[in-house]
């Protein structure tokens, strides 16, 4: 290689490591503002979805493929680069190699073919995403294998194919790779219908109520707008969800045609959090957070044990109560209760 070539090499590299650490700062520190999170009250009511892994053995089979091809291909990559060779790793991280490819290609063929249900809930940006990863991975492969095997060029290719994707990572929704482990673990013991995060408001309430002279400042959130009115553990779920649309599946408001879902939730609060936008109004507007009925079915489907309704419901408490957001029904069921007591209107109503 030429004096340039290399001089253009290390720059590429340069660039694609500042980003990756520009990356792993701008996530590390959302995840930092955030408040730390409450210790939970509650037991589980119930389960959640990560019995999938086990009900679609398969799937999850190759998906631990492609995570376990993605670390051991970086792992050679860096012992390479340290100067560290040896005929058993090279054979070890090529059998990493032809996994990820074939895992690779048998979900392309199987969203080609087969178009699971799933599928048809993503936006074509998240379609798109779901193929670049997949490609990614399939390069990636190729590229440790032709290298390991002398091809001249690309051991070059490999490294910045892997750069590349550990960037990409961060923007994509496969970043759950990393984050969905940790989030499941650090969620353990989490209920669904846990009222942890309301002890703000009842706090705020006693003390309008005289009951309490001050209030703790930490906990007096009326709901969250952004990423530092979260819990660190809230923040860390929005970044772990995989988009996989199982919670989808069961949410009544969309099984009835409405433009909402739990999935969109979790995406939404993520683009607001990536765009240093509000919440509310700006993500997810009164329509939208009208449309829960909070009847849990998506913290039980979700594998990861996201819960994106209580994620809902703190920027519906931000709206409610800092905002003064009252969608008319309530008005009419505050009216009802009013006249007879009771939240729907009856012929009480009407004298
Ligand atoms: S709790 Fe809300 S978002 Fe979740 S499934 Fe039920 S209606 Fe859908
Ligand atoms: S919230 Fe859970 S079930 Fe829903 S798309 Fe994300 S990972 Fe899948």
């Amino acid at each position: 290689m030429t004096h340039l070539g290399s001089i253009i090499l290390i720059a590429v590299y340069a660039v694609l490591a500042i980003a990756l650490l520009y990356r792993v700062c701008f996530l590390y520190k959302k995840i930092k503002s955030a408040y730390k999170t409450p210790h939970p009250t509650h037991s589980p009511i119930y389960d959640d979805g990560v019995g999938v892994f086990f009900s679609h053995t398969i799937a999850g089979v190759l998906h631990t493929v492609l995570v376990l091809a993605f670390i051991t291909m970086t792992a050679h990559s860096i012992s390479s680069l340290l100067g560290i060779e040896n005929e058993l790793w090279d054979i070890i991280a090529s059998v990493w190699a032809v996994g990820a490819i074939i895992a690779a290609m048998i979900f392309i063929m199987r969203r080609c073919f087969i178009r699971p249900m799933r599928f048809s809930t993503l936006s074509p940006s998240q379609r798109l995403d779901a193929y670049t990863i997949l490609l990614l991975e399939i390069v990636s492969g190729a590229t440790l294998i032709a290298s390991i095997y002398g091809l001249q060029g690309f051991d070059t290719a490999h490294y910045i194919t892997l750069a590349s994707f550990a960037v990409y990572i961060t923007y994509s929704k496969h970043l759950h790779i990393i984050t969905a482990w940790i989030y499941r673990y650090l969620n353990r013991g989490r209920g669904v219908y846990d009222m942890e995060r309301v002890s703000g408001v009842c706090a705020m309430m006693d003390m309008m109520e005289g009951k309490a002279a001050s209030i703790d400042a930490s906990t007096t959130t009326m709901g969250a707008s952004n990423a530092n009115e979260l819990s660190r553990l809230d923040v860390l779920g929005v970044f772990s969800c995989t988009q996989c649309g199982r919670c989808v599946e069961l949410c009544p408001p969309y099984l009835v045609g409405e433009e909402f879902s739990p999935m969109e939730i979790t995406t939404r609060i993520r683009y607001s959090i990536e765009k240093g936008v509000n919440f509310y109004p700006d993500a997810l507007d009164d329509n939208f957070i009208s449309m829960c009925i909070s009847c849990g079915a998506c913290r039980a489907a979700c594998p990861v044990g996201i819960n994106p309704m209580k994620l809902l419901w703190e920027v519906k408490r931000y709206a409610h109560l800092e905002k003064g957001y009252m969608p008319s029904s309530y008005h009419t069921a505050s009216q009802s209760t009013q006249n007879s007591s009771y939240p729907l209107p009856t012929y009480l109503d009407k004298r």
